[in-house]
């Protein structure tokens, strides 16, 4: 199977490397050319617990260098992923699978103006990385990764598709219901990351403070109540699971802090954002997410000057 990663920072470094080294053939595509030239020249730096294991990576930033793709992972950020996918269509062939693992709502619709829809999977993935800086990354949360046909069947491609990723060391599972899936993914970035950015604090320290614990809860239970009234079954306590999600990366400075700290645009519109303009659509209410989205923007406009 030939795979092409567009997006080669944390997370398709991470996933290029680990197909690699499980001799899938891979292709790392980013626009970052500095990036890009020590992965051709060195290869990719892993940082595992301490120790750093580098991988040997075909790299390119010209896509259209590479040839047709059995599939196309995207793992930009997701305001990046309309122009990604739009550079991704020369790799298509008739049986070429797009899929996404990026946070966040709206991927799908975004990959899915420039391909056929039955050629789009989603799915969400619980490994975290880090960007060290060019050809370096820290690989720093391990878990499952779940992937779903948008139709919701257990197709012979996808099950494939996870045996691959498997075999790699990423475990990976098929869903009926990956849409569901995200949105119970989402509840987790929904609170973490937009009050992890804005306090400076790493996730375990959430937990730390009754007001950062109020907000947490505010700001989750509004979009639970978004989800329900979109008919979205909720799994468990979204809650308790944010809370243990936030204690299991306790040492972690989440995406959104690292942007925010680098005074880089963050993926605010597809988190509490995407709550908001889904509340608008449904008639609720939801001012924790509404002000949170705010704040956030208003410091990305201030880096802009
Ligand atoms: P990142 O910023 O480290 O990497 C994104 C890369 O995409 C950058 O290197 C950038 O140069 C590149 N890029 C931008 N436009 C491009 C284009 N048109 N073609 C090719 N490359 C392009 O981001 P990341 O942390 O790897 O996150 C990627 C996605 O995965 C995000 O949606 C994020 O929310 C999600 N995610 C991240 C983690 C994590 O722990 N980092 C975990 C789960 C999900």
């Amino acid at each position: 199977m030939k795979t092409v990663i567009i997006g080669a920072g944390a997370m398709g470094g991470l996933f290029g490397g680990l197909l690699t080294l499980s001799r899938e053939e891979v292709w790392l595509v980013d626009t970052w050319k500095d990036h890009i030239d020590v992965l051709r020249s060195k290869g990719i730096s892993i940082e595992e617990r301490g120790e750093i294991q580098t991988v040997r990576v075909n790299a390119t930033t010209d896509v259209t260098s590479v040839g047709k793709a059995d599939l196309v992972l995207f793992f930009v950020k997701t305001y990046h992923a309309e122009k990604a996918t739009s550079d991704a269509v020369v790799l298509q062939k008739d049986d070429t699978v797009f899929l996404t693992l990026q946070n966040g709502l709206g991927n799908e619709e975004a990959i899915c103006k420039r391909v056929d829809r039955k050629n789009v999977m989603l799915g969400v993935t619980n490994h975290g990385a880090t960007l060290l800086g060019p050809g370096h990354i820290r690989h720093a949360g391990w878990g499952k990764t779940t992937i779903g046909e948008l139709d919701g069947k257990v197709t012979d491609r996808i099950t494939r598709l996870a045996k691959v990723f498997t075999k790699g060391g990423i475990e990976t599972e098929v869903s009926s219901k990956i849409h569901h899936l995200i949105w119970n993914k989402l509840f987790v970035n929904v609170g973490i990351n937009a009050v992890a950015a804005l306090t400076g604090l790493k996730n375990g320290r959430l937990l730390d403070y009754p007001e950062t614990l109020r907000l947490i809860e505010a700001l989750v239970s509004e979009a639970v109540a978004v989800a329900r009234k979109k008919g979205i079954p909720i799994e468990g306590n979204p809650i308790e699971t944010v809370k243990a999600v936030a204690e299991a990366t306790r040492e972690n400075r989440c995406s959104m802090g690292q942007d925010l700290d680098n005074r880089r645009k963050t993926e605010i519109d597809v988190i509490n954002g995407a709550v908001v303009r889904e509340a608008e659509r449904l008639g609720i209410a939801v001012p924790y997410n509404q002000m949170i989205t705010d704040l956030i923007k208003v410091m990305e406009k201030n880096f802009q000057i």
